[in-house]
């Protein structure tokens, strides 16, 4: 189903969402995170966020890999293929693979937003840094001015937000849905071939393939989506486990299981809680 499109051309609720997600990733790692527990609720938000922006602009039907240019381009960013290291010294120890420009025109006084993506960078690489940028981008869609490149090689952080944008560039390249169904998939078809025990550097080289980003954002981003797959197994699971000591009563709110029940049914199985989780 194409999403429904307002008389500007624009999708419908798209910026109220957008203002949503921008007070979500600004403001949301600040809390107090320092219990395991809101750190894993925290995942979960975002998770939610990268999935209504997904399902918002590019319909519920959609499936792997996601397309981030399409992406953009219906959330006004164009995308820009350029030889972004032209003017770098020779021995430069990094490489920028994407960039990230919001400005007004200088002559017709209308905004820019471009992310410029490095035509030498494999492809692979070039869709995490577009992920990566539209973080920003919703960061700061409605900034005057924003600036920010992202490189081959990205250093230790130094600043909050690059951390908040990997999490939430995670989610939109591997919607937790999508995770789900193609973990059960795999699970199932490992089982029928015989090609027992699984291993998890195949899975996530497997996850790497079908999502189409390099095998180490999979690596890095694996361990928040086991943190959300927790909270989702928690919310549908019924208390008590074999040792009758409550399971998830002490761990989630009504209300949060509420919440994770209501955004989660249309995808989540009894299968997978049984197959998917120890
Ligand atoms: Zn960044």
């Amino acid at each position: 189903m194409m999403p429904t499109t307002d008389l500007d051309g624009g999708i419908e609720n798209l910026s109220v969402l957008m203002q949503e997600i921008k007070d979500f990733l600004k403001n949301g790692f600040q809390g107090e995170i320092q219990k395991p527990q809101p750190l894993i609720k925290y995942y979960w938000e975002a998770s939610c966020k990268a999935d209504q922006l997904i399902r918002t602009v590019l319909g519920e039907n959609d499936s792997f890999p996601v397309d981030v240019e399409l992406l953009a381009n219906r959330m006004g960013v164009r995308i820009d293929i350029e030889d972004l290291n032209e003017f770098s010294f020779l021995g430069s120890m990094n490489r920028i693979i994407g960039q990230i420009q919001i400005g007004n025109n200088f002559f017709t006084d209308e905004k820019n937003k471009t992310i410029f993506v490095d035509k030498t960078a494999p492809f692979s690489s070039r869709r995490y840094a577009i992920a990566h940028e539209l973080a920003h981008f919703i960061m700061h869609h409605d900034d005057r001015d924003y600036y920010e490149d992202y490189c081959i090689m990205p250093m230790c952080p130094a600043d909050i937000e690059e951390i908040v944008a990997d999490i939430f560039a995670i989610f939109l390249l591997i919607p937790v849905r999508y995770f789900f169904a193609e973990f059960l998939e795999y699970v199932k078809c490992k089982k029928e071939e015989g090609k027992v025990p699984v291993t998890t550097e195949s899975w996530i080289r497997y996850l790497a393939e079908i999502s189409m980003i390099p095998d180490y954002y999979v690596a890095y981003g694996y361990q928040q989506l086991r943190y959300v797959a927790y909270w989702i197994y928690q919310a549908w699971s019924d208390g008590g486990n074999l040792w009758g000591n409550g399971g998830n009563q002490n761990v989630m709110s009504d209300n949060d299981k509420e919440q994770v029940k209501n955004e989660t049914k249309n995808y989540y199985t009894e299968e997978m809680g049984e197959l998917l989780f120890d």
